[in-house]
């Protein structure tokens, strides 16, 4: 492979490392200088430890790493049937669980990790093709005249693109290039298949894109970029029409330089333009990550749910029309919220604008977090902001199950292990004499001209102590005031050193020193926010924040005989703030006066009332809503995040 123009790699355990020549306003701090040491996320990633543990027996379980073993010609007892099990995209499940065996590795670098990932490294590496080629469940069906013959459907690309992703995150945290070298072959096989002048076609599931981008900038290798831009470039002109498949679930109705949101299956479509944002930084297309800013932007104001929850039609689980978005029938697959975070993610580094650090927050804190147990080991694969009281599920994914171990289409899980146990990458980046911290927890971090040790009773207390550990002189700190955060206030040892302006970087230039102590104060007022008016579905509505979470009233909390379907909230004094360290493995709750307000007679059975109709409201009681991430932990009953507002003095409206 040539490797003309190579560029500057960088090194760092980061998922997304742009190169020094990307138009990027700075760079990821990665795992290795950037540790989360105690704390909210500190608990949850000891759950995730567990759970990427637990992970193995499941891909063992499910059939996926048999699969592989069939492929390498390597069956082992039990391993005789000969067949592929499970979904064409099966091996992607393994990947995604590789990546985050290194991100975990990279937190916490323990024996039996390495050694899974060596084992399960030396099948992936084992069942591939003489010539680079590799997807088990093709080569087990199909063979070598079933490859990419359905590319619409086959996920061989997909799966392609989280193998180089867990290729490209081993060799950064563990130096294994055992991986790597499997990803290159594969990658080599795609730039020799596909192109301009071979074969002219896309996968239906993008991510490739991103790997792609991912393995230029691990090997300097110019043809991963130029075949991700190509990938990124075919879609939208009628390739997936050629298969008589209908374009807009695969984000191929419209190019995506064309694009002015984004539409069809959700997770494509973030994995998409995540994919495209990495292009735009590495190619200094400024034209293209004008364009997908404008995308996020419509995206986050016309087809994101309060939680950050992205797509609401459970047909194709896809994006919905602007506003569509049901709290009840929401989809918001705990998927797209990683894309999301993804492509924020990405949009942060190349603009460095706060408001993509708020979106990585929602996300992080509400849709990606609901879709894992406290204990780590049990997903949702669909976050809904309501669940009626009785309801049954009626498949698989229903929430109305609780959350589960596993799924027939696993693609959730492995997920998030790989974003829990990468999650420190999240933090902060550096740009020359600056570091910016986005995220907010108890934390190290080591920038290039300051170390800091961030404590923090996060996201309880709006607190956050920064004290300097090492400093090499002057230099700027950036932090990040989220847009809820009115009233914020900074100082620097004891003396004010705003403004701390919210929805922006407070900037902080000093000759520091070590021992040196910031104090960031952002106010956790309980904020009753009420959705666009176009959301029909909750017209008339209220749901409550405090910080960075939003909050969900749950069945198991309300007084005997209150029926959340029935209830409003009585507007009056502000809502009463506990927190809790025995429920929930420690959470703040917020309690208001509500009302259970019953349907009337009348609309028992229809007709229904002409007029009239006004619920019949019954006697104020307190209501207690709990962080929405947090639901579902006890017992699976009536949920919701909005709720009616009454009118004052307690009728409802
Ligand atoms: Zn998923």
């Amino acid at each position: 492979m040539s490797s003309d123009a190579p560029p500057v790699v960088r090194t760092g355990q980061s998922p997304a490392r742009p190169t020094d020549a990307a138009t990027v306003t700075s760079h990821p701090l990665g795992l290795d200088r950037a540790r989360i040491t105690g704390g909210f996320w500190a608990d949850r990633q000891r759950a995730g430890a567990e759970a990427v543990r637990v992970g193995h027996e499941q891909l063992e379980r499910a059939g996926n790493l048999h699969n592989l073993r069939l492929a390498a010609g390597r069956p082992g007892s039990g391993d005789d049937g000969g067949e592929a099990i499970g979904p064409v995209f099966a091996d992607s499940d393994v990947y995604k669980w590789l990546e985050a065996v290194a991100w975990e590795y990279a937190r916490d670098p323990a024996e039996d990790l390495l050694e899974r990932q060596r084992e399960v490294t030396a099948l992936v590496a084992a069942a591939q093709q003489p010539d680079g080629y590799l997807n088990s469940v093709v080569q087990l069906r199909s063979g070598e005249a079933g490859r990419y013959a359905d590319l619409p459907w086959s996920h061989e690309h997909y799966c392609a693109g989280h193998l180089i992703q867990a290729a490209v995150a081993q060799v950064r945290c563990t130096g294994d290039r055992e991986l790597l070298e499997v990803a290159v072959r594969l990658a080599d096989h795609l730039v020799e298949t596909f192109g301009e002048d071979r074969r002219h076609d896309v996968d239906g599931h993008p991510v490739i894109e991103m790997a792609l981008v991912e393995l230029y900038r691990e090997t300097g290798t110019q043809a991963y970029l130029e075949l991700a831009r190509y990938f990124v470039d075919a879609r939208g002109h009628g390739l997936m029409a050629s298969y008589g498949k209908e374009p807009t679930y695969f984000s191929d109705r419209v190019p995506v330089r064309e694009a002015t949101t984004v539409e069809g299956h959700a997770v494509r479509a973030v994995y998409l333009t995540a994919g495209a944002t990495d292009l735009a930084t590495e190619t200094g297309d400024t034209a293209l990550l004008s364009t997908l800013d404008a995308q996020f932007a419509t995206m986050w104001a016309t087809k994101t749910y309060l939680t950050g929850g992205l797509g609401s039609r459970w047909d194709w689980e896809a994006f919905g029309e602007p506003y569509e978005l049901p709290p009840d029938r929401a989809y918001a697959e705990t998927c797209a919220a990683i894309g999301g975070i993804q492509w924020a993610w990405r949009m942060l580094l190349a603009t460095g604008e706060a408001r993509y650090g708020d979106a990585v927050e929602r996300m992080l804190f509400n849709g990606f977090l609901a879709g894992v147990s406290l204990r780590g080991t049990e997903y949702f694969y669909v976050n809904p902001l309501q669940l009626r009281g009785g309801s049954r599920p009626d498949e698989n994914r229903s929430p109305a199950h609780g959350r589960r171990g596993w799924f027939a289409c696993a693609c959730c899980p492995p997920n998030v292990m790989r974003t829990m146990s990468g999650l420190a990458g999240l933090l902060a980046s550096t740009a020359p004499g600056v570091l910016s911290v986005h995220q907010y927890a108890t934390a190290t971090l080591d920038g290039d001209e300051l170390g800091l040790e961030l404590t923090t009773d996060y996201p309880w207390s709006g607190q956050v102590r920064l004290e300097v550990t090492r400093s090499t002189g002057r230099s700027t700190l950036r932090l990040r005031v989220p847009a809820w955060a009115e009233g914020a206030t900074v100082t620097v040892d004891g003396t004010e050193a705003g403004p701390a302006t919210p929805g922006g970087y407070v900037e902080l230039e000093r000759d520091w020193q070590t021992g040196q102590v910031v104090l960031l104060d952002l106010p956790l007022t309980v904020r009753t926010v009420t959705a666009h008016p176009r959301v029909d579905a909750v017209r008339g509505c209220v749901a409550l924040e405090r910080g960075p979470l939003v909050y969900a009233f749950e069945q198991a909390d309300q007084e005997p005989g209150v029926e959340l379907d029935d209830i409003t909230l009585v507007p009056g004094p502000d809502a009463r703030v506990e927190h809790q360290p025995g429920l929930l493995e420690g959470v703040t709750t917020l309690t208001l006066r509500g009302r259970p307000a019953r349907a009337p007679e009348e609309y028992r059975p229809w007709p229904w009332p002409v007029d009239g109709g006004a619920p019949v409201p019954g006697d104020e009681v307190d209501l207690v809503a709990i962080p929405y991430y947090a639901w579902a932990n006890r017992e699976i009953d009536a949920m919701r995040v909005w709720v009616p507002l009454g009118a004052p003095g307690g009728t409802p409206s």
